[in-house]
């Protein structure tokens, strides 16, 4: 990788980095440098850059532009009691991103290189990590098919790309509990790109998000497109449900939603607890049956960028229900407090998730 630094950070408008990186939000704030590594049928991987992060030139016929042949993932650094930088299993979003390479005919990126980008820039922009409580720096690799050609066909040229963001809590209202939207639109349907990172599902979504913002919650849930019964996930996170006979479920793999890492770790920390936790089928109706008679003690939420949040409140057109008491509910907070304190360094990570 060649390494081209900035001397001077770059400016943020109005501020200086100590005021941004002290309130930076969530998406909005950018950090000093990117990674970028191009890819062409002849030359497979090559120019693997970290350079200054500056605007992109496209050909106005590339073909992301036209069919969105994208995909990105995102994950955290985070920073040690010690003062070193960490990443939380970000061999698993390498491995995510080769899925989704697979699934919208693109070349897969070698892990290894992968994970040497995240540390490159981590490295690079570690003075832009947030001085906020329960900061991070959010991670965005993508890729992009960059050939122009308006045929309508895998395109013969990508080219990847690192950022960083320095962010804050991600829902705004920084709320105890989050409230939710029941879309009547579909995300996903069977033998569609649902498990898959790709741009053209958050397209998707984005009516409904609106219309669950402008109705006042903070997150839209999608049910299955086949029977519209089952609950699959949320615009961007997983869900899980925790029942009053030490069962904690989550819907299956389907192939319709995304695998989430954190989904992945919360399964493992919840048996750790010495939880039943079953990848089962769950409709919408049964859930407000079980929120009703009491069975079901809480819901949450989980995700990178959310981290793990409890679900309050859910509306829909036909009505609207409160799980619990509609604040965090004690296994939440557990689980929350388990899975930070590893990627923070604060409790033992006895699986290797840390890097
Ligand atoms: N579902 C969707 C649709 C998402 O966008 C995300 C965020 N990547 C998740 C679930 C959670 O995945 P992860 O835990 O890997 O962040």
């Amino acid at each position: 990788m060649q390494f081209e630094r900035i001397s001077h950070p770059a400016p943020v408008p109005g501020k200086t980095r100590a005021e941004a990186i002290a309130n930076p939000g969530f998406g909005t704030l950018f950090t000093d440098h990117m990674v970028t590594i191009d890819w062409s049928e002849d030359k497979e991987w090559h120019n693997a850059q970290l350079a200054p992060r500056g605007p992109l030139t496209l050909d106005p016929a590339a073909s992301v532009l036209h069919y969105a042949q994208e995909i990105f993932e995102g994950l955290k650094a985070y920073r040690l009691e010690d003062g070193t930088m960490a990443l939380f299993r970000p061999r698993e979003n390498a491995a995510r991103f080769n899925r989704s390479a697979d699934r919208l005919a693109m070349p897969n990126l070698p892990e290894d290189a992968f994970v040497a980008a995240l540390e490159a820039l981590v490295d690079a922009d570690k003075d832009w990590f947030p001085t906020v409580e329960g900061g991070s720096l959010y991670l965005r690799p993508f890729m992009i098919a960059t050939e122009a050609f308006l045929g309508v066909r895998p395109a013969k040229e990508y080219k990847f790309i690192l950022i960083a963001s320095p962010a804050g809590n991600y829902f705004k209202s920084g709320a105890p509990a989050v409230s939710i939207w029941v879309s009547d639109y579909t995300r996903a349907a069977p033998g569609g790109t649902g498990a898959a990172k790709c741009g053209g599902n958050y397209a998707a979504s984005l009516v409904p998000t609106r219309e669950a913002f402008d109705r006042g919650h903070d997150q839209v849930l999608f049910l299955d497109a086949a029977e519209h019964r089952y609950i699959e996930e949320l615009g961007g996170m997983n869900l899980f449900f925790v029942f009053d006979d030490g069962r904690i479920l989550t819907p299956p793999l389907t192939g319709t939603i995304l695998p989430g890492i954190t989904r992945d770790s919360i399964i493992d920390l919840a048996r750790e607890e010495g939880l039943d936790v079953v990848e089962e089928m769950y409709t919408l109706d049964q859930w407000r049956e079980d929120a009703a008679s009491g069975k079901l003690l809480e819901t949450f939420a989980c995700g990178t960028a959310a981290v793990v949040t409890p679900v309050g409140k859910v509306a829909g057109h036909d009505g609207e229900f409160t799980i619990g008491s509609g604040g965090p509910g004690q296994l939440t907070s557990k689980l929350r407090e388990k899975l930070t304190g590893i990627q923070r360094g604060t409790a033992e990570d006895t699986r290797g998730w840390v890097m």
